[in-house]
């Protein structure tokens, strides 16, 4: 058997790849409200160039982090962006502060990022990858 002509691409690359051949419509992705609701603790909204609003609970967002690090652990759990991790039953309860923002930077024109109140930063959460789990 020959492996020749066949290209092995990882899951990732894959994915990649299958988004940059779906390139979002512009108006799409060009929000032209963001509300991030940082002192009520709620959440954020966007409403977009092609009149569609989205909107995510911090909770989502600190779940949905789409740096690499929470990509792979979500990758290796077989978690979706923005689904929170399982609590095993055993263990008691404990308490942790709901996720939000300590700081919201804009990234350029195409990205936003969040200072989490865990100390988490690497984040860059760009219109398109909002857009894509809105
Ligand atoms: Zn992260």
């Amino acid at each position: 058997m020959s492996h020749e002509g066949i290209r092995i691409v990882n899951a990732e690359q894959a994915r990649r790849e299958d988004q940059a051949a779906h390139e979002l419509p512009r108006e799409m992705i060009t929000p032209v409200k963001v509300r991030v609701h940082k002192s009520e603790g709620t959440g954020m909204e966007i409403e977009w160039q092609d009149g569609h609003k989205s909107s995510w609970t911090f909770g989502w967002l600190r779940n949905g982090c789409p740096c690499a690090t929470c990509h792979d652990e979500r990758e290796k759990a077989g978690r979706a962006p923005g689904e929170p991790v399982a609590k095993p039953a055993a263990l008691l309860p404990m308490y942790q502060a709901p996720p939000r923002p300590d700081v919201v930077t804009p990234v350029g024109r195409y990205a936003i990022s969040f200072e989490w109140n865990d100390g988490h930063k690497s984040g860059i959460y760009s219109w398109d990858y909002l857009r894509r789990h809105g």
